[in-house]
């Protein structure tokens, strides 16, 4: 019969950390500590592969699983020496989820199972201590109505039912905190809650402690497809084929009395990165009173001095974790009556800042190689260093205004301005509206993935640095304070108040999420230390840790990459930013661009709307001192690097206006009549211009502005190299569906380059390339590089024509992202099958006749990290991204390289 359990505890266990695929992370660890010697209380975990076969079906079990769960479960009471559903020595287990990649409580959890109104007596007996008896069966009848009997909020600014019958009780008898209330007053709520799910449902809570095992065991597997939990796979990219594996395990109780504790820790800090033990635990008190942040824990620190024992014993054991896994660890630990138990160990979720500072760290100490480090950072986690923080005058203006209102925890660093939104699913409406929103929630709840992803930053009252959301957050990326204690927030209201001040749904706030501070009012953002030292050059690097470990990273990147990385810029200060982030030089210039500044448009204009080539030459004449200024200002800053310069390219139509008013005016300032103009307007217009007259198209019905660009091009380099600057034009022509139209163009290009070099006697290295964007460029690419020197993959023209969508008003994609038509937008990341194979035929055929053939891709794909992957993959020399995106591709390189 196939094996569905697999047990662990005293030392020995069926598992082990390679088994993540079926026993899911927390499963594969808690086996592999038990191996490891580490205490760790018995348990069993139910396979991946069962949930499996539940969802394939209809929601039943495999045969002979029922078996296997009683004997694990047998072994359980065996080494932990209780009885399950025994009314003098009861066993109470937990129920967990735990897939292959940790998804922090978006699935559900039970604990205390096995209470009941004859267990709860043994349990009394037992730990001699009614009050924590009945305060685990309080909590153990709240969570199972909750999770698997279905009691929970209706609607978005609906409290909790069970959270309102506690305050109701708390009120009554006027007292404040849960702590206050004594095993009388549990009992009641024990009482209260089980006549509130009868009430809501029409079923009674059930009795027998295998029912609810059952009961639990199918809820867990069912949480695998609740809202959130596929939220976030969609978000993290994990396949719902892969399941959550369960975990049962006996219980052990933090909340006994005063020597008992309960925490969460990571072996360095997860916000920070820096190498200190950094944590939380509360004492007297549960596991999900920590992470789901409803009491605001005491720093790992104080544990020193309480629970001096358990305390030497965890450091221990977080060190042999780190070492042993050679990463950073997330660890899960209750102390019950002075006795450490390990309840988990994970590879702790981390903000980009950290996953920086933790991978360079781990190569000095040699714990990891440098090709290890590239491995542990996402190339857009690389977005975080390079995120703005307050402009700090500004700040200390909000400082002495009195403005800093309340602190509470630095979960997410970066700096945030927005209005104030109350829940989330307002942040993903303001957000889609284009409102910069701040989600202000009193607790950090799993639930508002969507709309913690859509705002700019969250902020919480309640919940620690370890709470589920301030885990998703630093994961998103996000800038986040938690645990701000001070402010008191009314959700019906809409409104919250710190102190005296009082902040309404859409008032402006800003939040430091790496100081924890909360500030009424917007501040101004400025950018990064990386920025500070690479363009403002306003810092000293070695002034700088955040630079320092940023270059490490980099230069690792750069020795183990194979493809080149260039920029989109048009401009010479984007071509600076560029260089600055290591562009290795232009993998595209759009000349139009420049054709839309201030002072030039009117001579696009007058040439468009010439009567004859005489008159588009006039005005071309007076837009080629201005081109030629742009290419030499571009060249001066990529002095040696090739500059990839691309021919006119979109319809002219784009360059006029198209509103009866807008004419009539530039109708006047060109001297012209309205009518005329209009009826230019009219005969420019097309029903489809992306498949119009654009792309080399113009150049070959009005070879003139080819011809302009041309010289403006050699012109500026001649100019360049006679003062010593190496000037490399590579000149570009879009949109080539057939060899013929770029025979045509690329001989006025040649033309022009030779009667410069006649006119000037000096010299300009250049080449003369093409894009490759349509179809049949890919398919005759041997014909065309037979001419071309150097192809380029535009693919967001290819893409555009590949899918026959256009790129500019693809409605509907939302609804195939939604429901998985397409794996993802092809705009995004390139479509391997389609595209992607158009890519790989173009390169093929294009280096089967001009073997050194230059190949690159300038489509918005080249700062896409999967998309780098494919183009090293496919061979390519080089990809080109917009200039923020250059630290990202270098990194995406390194790892397709090392992949
Ligand atoms: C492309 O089509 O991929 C490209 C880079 O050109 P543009 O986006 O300017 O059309
Ligand atoms: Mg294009």
């Amino acid at each position: 019969m196939s094996k569905y359990v697999y047990s662990f505890g005293a030392g020995i266990s069926e598992g082990a950390a390679t088994m993540k695929n079926l026993l899911g992370g927390k499963g594969a660890n808690l086996a592999e500590m038990t191996n490891l010697g580490i205490p760790v209380p018995a348990g069993f975990t139910i396979s991946t592969e069962v949930c499996t076969w539940f969802y394939a079906n209809g929601k039943q079990y495999p045969a002979g699983l029922s078996e296997q769960v009683d004997e694990a479960l047998g072994q359980i009471e065996r080494i932990m020496d209780a009885t399950f559903g025994d009314a003098g020595n009861p066993l109470l287990v937990s129920v967990r989820s735990g897939s292959r990649s940790s998804m922090p409580g978006m699935m559900d959890t039970i604990l205390n199972l096995g209470l009941n109104e004859t267990t709860v007596q043994g349990l009394i007996a037992r730990s001699g201590n009614a009050r924590f008896a009945y305060d685990s069966y309080r909590r153990f009848v709240q969570m199972y109505g909750d999770v698997v009997m279905g009691v929970r909020p209706e609607g978005k600014d609906a409290h909790d039912p069970f959270e309102e019958i506690l305050e109701r009780k708390k009120q009554a008898l006027g007292v404040h905190l849960d702590t206050q209330l004594s095993a009388e007053d549990l009992k009641e709520l024990v009482a209260e809650f089980k006549s509130e799910i009868k009430h809501r449902t029409g079923h009674a809570f059930p009795e027998d402690p295998k029912v609810q095992l059952w009961g639990a065991i199918g809820a867990v597997f069912s949480s695998w497809n609740n809202d959130r939990a596929i939220a976030y796979r969609k978000l993290n990219n994990i396949p719902e084929s892969w399941g959550t594996a369960v975990n049962v395990q006996a219980m052990v109780f933090g909340n006994m009395g005063d020597d008992c504790a309960t925490g969460v820790a990571f072996s360095r800090d997860p916000a920070s990165g820096e190498k200190k033990f950094y944590g939380e635990y509360l004492r007297n008190a549960q596991g999900e009173d920590v992470v789901a942040g409803i009491r605001t824990p005491e720093p790992i620190e104080h544990l020193e001095q309480e629970m001096p024992l358990a305390f030497a014993e965890l450091t221990g054991i977080y060190r042999t974790l780190e070492q042993h896994y050679r990463d950073m660890q997330d660890i899960e630990f209750t102390v019950q009556r002075g006795k450490l138990w390990m309840l988990q160990c994970r590879v702790g979720k981390r903000t980009g800042f950290a996953a920086i500072r933790i991978a360079v760290d781990m190569v000095n100490e040699g714990l990891i190689s440098e090709q290890e480090a590239l491995r542990r950072v996402e190339p857009d986690q690389l977005n975080q260093l390079l995120r703005p923080v307050f402009d700090v005058s500004e700040k200390r203006r909000a400082e002495t205004e009195g403005r800093i209102v309340a602190k509470g925890l630095n979960a997410g660093p970066g700096a945030a301005s927005g209005k104030v939104v109350f829940n989330a699913h307002d942040a993903e409406e303001w957000a889609k509206r284009g409102e910069k929103v701040i989600l202000v929630r009193i607790e950090t709840s799993p639930e508002d993935i969507r709309g913690m992803n859509a705002a700019q930053g969250i902020l919480t009252a309640r919940g620690g640095m370890t709470s589920h959301a301030a885990l998703v957050a630093r994961q998103m990326g996000k800038i986040c304070v938690a645990g701000c204690g001070a402010l008191q927030i009314d959700y019906r209201s809409r409104r919250m108040t710190v102190g005296d001040t009082v902040v309404k749904e859409g008032d402006y706030i800003s939040i430091d999420g790496t100081t924890g501070e909360v500030i009424a009012g917007a501040i101004p953002t400025i950018p990064s230390e990386v920025l500070q030292v690479l363009l403002q050059k306003t810092l000293d690097p070695a002034h700088s840790d955040v630079y320092r470990r940023y270059a490490s990273l980099m230069e690792w990147a750069d020795k183990a990459r194979k493809l080149n990385i260039r920029t989109n810029a048009d401009q010479p200060d984007q071509a600076a930013a560029a260089r600055a982030f290591g562009a290795e030089g232009i993998g595209l210039c759009r000349t139009e661009h420049m054709f839309f500044e201030e002072d030039r448009i009117d001579a696009v204009r007058e040439m468009i709307l010439a009567d004859d080539e005489a008159g588009r030459r006039a005005a071309l004449n007076k837009l080629l001192p201005m081109q030629r200024n742009d290419f030499r200002g571009i060249f001066e800053v990529m002095n040696g690097y090739p500059v990839t310069i691309r021919t006119l390219d979109p319809p002219l139509h784009e360059f006029l206006p198209h509103e009866d008013a807008d004419i009539a005016e530039l109708a006047k300032i060109m001297n012209v009549a309205f009518e005329k103009l209009k009826r230019k307007v009219e005969d420019l217009k097309e029903a489809n211009p992306m498949l119009g007259h654009r792309g080399c198209r113009l150049g070959i019905v009005f070879p003139e502005i080819t011809e302009m660009q041309a010289r403006a091009i050699f012109e500026a380099a001649t100019d360049c190299q006679k003062r010593g600057v190496r000037a490399l034009p590579e000149v570009m022509i879009p949109l080539v569906g057939h060899v013929n139209e770029l025979n045509l163009q690329a001989d006025i290009v040649r033309r022009v380059a030779g009667e410069v070099k006649a006119e000037t006697g000096v010299a300009v290295e250049y080449s003369v390339g093409t894009m490759i964007e349509l179809p049949r460029a890919a398919l005759t690419a041997h014909e065309i590089a037979g001419t071309a020197e150097f192809f380029s993959f535009g693919t967001n023209d290819l893409t555009q024509t590949t899918f026959g969508l256009s790129r500019d008003d693809a409605k509907f994609l939302p609804e195939y992202l939604d429901r998985e038509i397409w794996p993802g937008d092809p705009f995004v990341s390139i479509d391997r099958g389609g595209v992607g194979v158009l890519i790989q035929i173009g390169v093929e055929k294009g280096r089967s006749v001009r073997s050194a053939l230059k190949v690159g891709i300038c489509g918005e794909h080249g700062g896409d990290p999967d998309s780098v992957e494919f183009c090293h993959q496919t061979g390519l020399n080089y990809v080109s991204c917009s200039p923020y995106r250059v630290p990202i591709a270098r990194l995406a390189a390194a790892r397709a390289a090392l992949s």
